[in-house]
């Protein structure tokens, strides 16, 4: 059986939710269905989350939040009026809602969780009711009830082991379970969301629990491009990828599929398919353990920006025993986070993600750097991006970067950094973010044209 998930595009409207319902209608292993809360119609369109977070802030600063309330409800109103749902479920939408704006205060943070994971809970009970409405066999069932226990995190959950068993339980359903995406309850009763965009967890969590056979996560692209399609014209899709290769696509900023919804399919060993609710006979890129051809040495580029490099050289370094674990305990001083760390004989750069710092803590970071370290050379360089080629086929072909770098010092582009882990999956390249787009294009041209 299959576990399909539908992101916020694929609920947008009526018109949307009509070719979920034939999609579903289709092909009758697709047993459990998990749902994102609504999203935009058309580009300057709203998601329901989005309306939701400033229905929170409305609530809790005592605003009136009549008008938020009514325009997240209408999104409901306007898709179940079309498929002529059971009145109930757009009464009882209409209730969870009002039961939101009467909290009163003190607000806990769980309390922005509940507010927001209601997006994807009343979306649930809707397109339940739509299902049933066009004579599917369908229910809507709790994440509590199915049995997804999280962390006591709010905003960040984190799945517990012990709900695989207690989701399997439900594998041999005979209804179509219609589950919301995004959350999962706490021990202590609380609802606790995962990160935004959470809904691809959630459905990785249901298609381990249940051992389904295929993961079927459909958004609103063919599947996933070698390049970002707003860099490349007409990027080629890529039919097939490793865990490990879409595992560094999706830290390298490839939005399509939530990097910790990798995790759960990858353990249980379940493939992944990326599809086209618009495109559903698209056969979409599939992410596997294997990829049956090695043939293409890369298989994507991908950036991302934001980075800060700390550079500290001092001679010698190599010699002195616990050089680098000084250096890494002054950042957990700080409760900084690297995300790498390139090394030569004599210096180390330390990359980080700049949103962690402010001027203050920048300052005080290098002051005690420099006064514990006492470094030959320190210097921070803001604004970089990081470009990186993607290939379990890298390790078997050489010259992948000396045809990256050559391309790129074609084009004037300096490389302030480059960073390649033994396990040969990925080459990255920390860039000034100006030349981040004509990095990506050369590149892609350089690999797929
Ligand atoms: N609705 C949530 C968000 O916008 C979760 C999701 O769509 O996956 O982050």
């Amino acid at each position: 059986m299959k576990v399909a998930k539908f992101g916020g595009s694929s609920l947008a409207s009526a018109e949307q939710v009509q070719k979920v319902v034939n999609i579903i209608k289709e092909d009758t292993e697709r047993r459990f269905v998990v749902v994102s809360a609504p999203g935009k119609r058309f580009k300057e369109d709203i998601k329901v989350t989005d309306l939701l977070i400033s229905l929170h802030e409305a609530i809790v600063q005592q605003k009136n939040s009549q008008a938020l309330l009514d325009e997240i409800y209408q999104r409901y109103e306007e898709i179940g009026a079309t498929f002529q749902v059971e009145p109930d479920i757009l009464a009882k939408i209409k209730q969870n809602l009002v039961q939101l704006t009467e909290q009163q205060a003190p607000f806990t943070p769980y309390f922005y969780d509940r507010v927001l994971a209601s997006g994807e809970n009343n979306n649930a009970l809707l397109i339940a009711g739509v299902f049933k409405s066009q004579g599917l066999k369908a229910r809507y069932i709790s994440p509590a009830e199915l049995g997804i226990l999280v962390s006591e995190e709010p905003q960040n959950a984190q799945i517990l082991s012990e709900s695989y068993g207690k989701i399997y339980t439900w594998h041999n359903s005979s209804e179509i379970l219609v589950i919301p995406g995004f959350f999962g309850m706490t021990t202590s009763g609380e609802i606790c969301t995962f990160s935004r965009g959470g809904s691809d967890i959630t459905g990785a969590i249901v298609a381990a629990g249940v051992k389904a056979e295929l993961y079927e996560n459909f958004t609103d692209v063919d599947g996933i491009y070698v390049a970002n399609p707003s860099y490349v014209h007409k990027p080629v899709l890529m039919t097939e990828l490793t865990y490990r290769e879409m595992r560094e696509l999706a830290y390298s900023g490839f939005g399509v599929f939530h990097e910790e919804a990798l995790m759960p399919s990858y353990k249980a060993k379940i493939p992944v398919v990326i599809k086209n609710t618009n495109n559903p006979s698209a056969p979409g890129t599939r992410i596997t353990n294997n990829r049956s051809s090695n043939e293409q040495a890369v298989v994507g580029i991908a950036s991302d920006e934001g980075f800060s490099m700390i550079y500290i050289s001092k001679y010698l370094m190599n010699r002195e025993v616990g050089f680098t674990l000084r250096v890494l305990k002054i950042f957990e001083e700080f409760n900084l986070n690297y995300e790498h760390m390139p090394s030569g004989i004599d210096d180390i750069s330390i990359i980080i993600r700049a949103r962690q710092l402010n001027p203050e803590l920048e300052e005080a970071l290098l002051r005690k750097i420099a006064y514990e370290i006492d470094p030959d050379e320190l210097r921070i360089t803001h604004d970089l991006s990081m470009v990186v080629v993607v290939g379990e086929g890298m390790k078997h072909r050489v010259g992948i970067t000396a045809d990256s770098t050559a391309a790129l010092a074609r084009k004037q582009i300096n490389l302030e950094m480059i960073n390649q882990g033994s396990s040969e999956v990925s080459i990255m390249f920390g860039i000034h973010k100006e030349q981040e787009k004509l990095a990506i294009r050369t590149l892609y041209y350089t690999f797929f044209d």
